[in-house]
């Protein structure tokens, strides 16, 4: 498979859907076009199409990409339910560290939106456990 490169920092991208983008970006996004998301924390970029003559910078989107601002309390985390880093943060330090137990703490339940709202257009349990981890592991060690 081809790899295609972020126009802006040459991080390999990886695929999302296109309702993705059309859901996040506030401009007007061209259609029938194959987007990726730039997985470099520290890049602008966020969208981009293989040619690299159209992309979408952070400030194009409705919305904050959890890991290009990393430390950023009110960023989701789990965006289909807008649960927050800061309060996995809050739930960590009351004893919840697991997922069930984060979600029924915040009443933050799933509501599967992930393709319009997940910016990277998956579902966020992986990056929820990874992030529970974080904050959990780091008062345990
Ligand atoms: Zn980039």
């Amino acid at each position: 498979m081809e790899e295609i490169l972020c126009p802006d920092c040459g991080t390999k991208g990886k695929k999302v859907n296109i309702v993705t983008v059309k859901s996040l970006v506030e401009k007007k996004v061209k259609d029938n076009a194959s987007y990726q998301i730039c997985l470099n924390s520290d890049c602008e970029t966020v969208y981009f199409i293989s040619s690299g003559t159209i992309f979408y910078s952070r400030e194009d989107l409705k919305i904050a990409v959890w890991y290009k601002d990393s430390e950023d309390d009110k960023v989701p985390i789990c965006y289909c339910s807008n649960l927050t880093r800061g309060e996995i943060k809050e739930a960590v330090d009351k004893g919840y560290t697991t997922a069930a137990e984060i979600r029924k703490y915040t009443g933050k339940s799933i509501t599967g939106n992930c393709l319009t709202e997940n910016p990277a257009s998956q579902c966020c349990h992986q990056t929820l456990t990874k992030e529970i981890a974080r904050y959990y592991n780091k008062d345990n060690i």
